[in-house]
């Protein structure tokens, strides 16, 4: 039987490897559902060419629009809008995997619904692990969801974790970003797209920030330490700027294992769309030879603060990593539309993080309330740095 698919975020860069797999092999997969924010000329065409029973889109404007378009292009695909949507179909009984691929707090709610609902869970969306930790992943064990990181460290991990006996560490390479060797008192002047403009991969504008800031693998770090049940300890970040070593796990013997491969997310998508089989990604054949050199380095606190607040956040627990994800959220957003300089993400990130206090984690909603609180901050000190 064919595995059905929902993709929530189907629309961005995750979304279209994912369907670029799934096109190329039609006997395996299904797709049940699609979502997009806002983009329904894309989504209409992945409609029309995979066929799926459900879109969901971001208000109800766009809905009747793209259903109209739908209709009379003689597809028969439903149009609905908006959160409680998106939480519906993934939970919807008809579809067996969730490909987890919206952009930041927004997944949030959905993805739980799919740990709650017990489904294969494909997890790109860092953004919702990183705010809610605990309580999705016990969701995840009480509704016996299964569990596969996308995320391309925590999907080399994964495969390179076959034993928990004898772990040392896990070492999560890091590509240092578009900006690992510029002048340090130049990183203030640096414009959106210069900031988007990723030496190794194509991602969505927010992830592309996060990696210049390297905020990203502070969420993975996070992330991480959810996933694998690590202690902060054992988990350790090292720039590898050709990202051709995804990521690694030492073990006490002294063997280092390493999951390789060129740098595109068709390969672990693959991975976890197939587990525990494998099947072809469209991916380049790697050559080593070709590329000669691989190349570490210790990242440098003084220019990625972002890290250090991320594993500060960890360390305090409870709402913290919420807080520095709502904070991050709002100011990378700020800085793509031009309001806030790139070096003032860390300030404001920093200044919320200090401002609110921490506390515990009980609910959703604690969660929720810590959320809308940075934002406020954020918000507040984002215009106060640019008045
Ligand atoms: P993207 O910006 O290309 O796409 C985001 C998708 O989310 C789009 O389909 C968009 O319509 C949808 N979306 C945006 N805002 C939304 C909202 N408010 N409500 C509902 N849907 C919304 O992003 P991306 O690069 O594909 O990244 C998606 C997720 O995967 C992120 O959490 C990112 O950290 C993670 N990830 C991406 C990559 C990558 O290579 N792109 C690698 C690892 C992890
Ligand atoms: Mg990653």
């Amino acid at each position: 039987m064919k595995q059905r698919l929902t993709i929530l975020g189907a629309t961005g860069s995750i979304g279209d490897s994912t369907l670029d797999i799934v096109a190329r092999h039609p006997e395996r997969f299904s797709v049940f559902g699609l979502s997009a924010h806002r983009n329904i000329d894309k989504l209409l065409e992945q409609c029309l060419r995979f066929n799926p029973q459900f879109a969901v889109v971001g208000n109800a404007g766009l809905a009747t629009q793209l259903a109209a378009q739908l209709k009379s292009a003689g597809s028969r695909t439903e149009v609905a809008y908006g959160e409680a949507a998106l939480i519906e179909l993934a939970h919807a009984t008809q579809c067996d995997t969730v490909v987890a691929a919206i952009v930041g707090a927004a997944g949030l709610a959905p993805t739980l619904a799919a740990a709650y609902a017990g489904k294969r869970i494909l997890l790109a969306n860092k953004e919702a692990l990183v705010m809610s930790g605990g309580l999705f992943m016990a969701a995840v064990r009480h509704h016996g969801a299964q569990l596969f990181p996308v995320d391309s460290e925590h999907n080399a991990i994964y495969q390179c974790l076959s034993t928990r006996a004898g772990v040392e560490k896990i070492t999560l390479t890091a590509s240092g970003g578009p900006f690992r060797t510029r002048a340090l008192d130049s990183l203030a002047e640096v414009t959106p797209d210069q900031a988007c403009a990723h030496p190794n991969w194509r991602m969505g504008r927010k992830i592309s920030v996060d990696s210049a800031t390297m905020m990203n693998k502070g969420l993975e770090v996070i992330e991480a330490h959810w996933l694998f049940d690590m202690p902060l300890q054992q988990i350790e970040v090292l720039i590898h700027p050709q990202s051709v070593i995804h990521s690694m796990v030492s073990y006490v013997d002294g063997s280092v294992l390493a999951q390789l491969g060129n740098p595109d997310m068709r390969t672990p998508i693959a991975h976890a769309l197939a587990f525990p089989e494998r099947i072809a990604a469209g991916v380049a054949p790697l050559d080593l030879a070709a590329l000669a050199t691989l190349s570490f380095e210790r990242p440098q606190p003084e220019r990625f603060p972002c890290l250090t607040l991320a594993i500060e956040a960890l360390r305090q627990g409870g709402i913290a990593s919420a807080v520095l994800n709502a904070a991050n959220e709002v100011a990378v957003e700020a800085f793509l539309s031009g309001a806030l300089r790139f070096t003032s993400i860390a300030e404001v990130v920093a200044e919320v993080l200090e401002r609110i206090e921490p506390s515990t984690v009980h609910t959703l909603d604690d969660i929720r309330v810590a959320d809308a609180r940075a934002r406020r901050l954020a918000a507040a000190e984002i215009a106060a740095l640019t008045i």
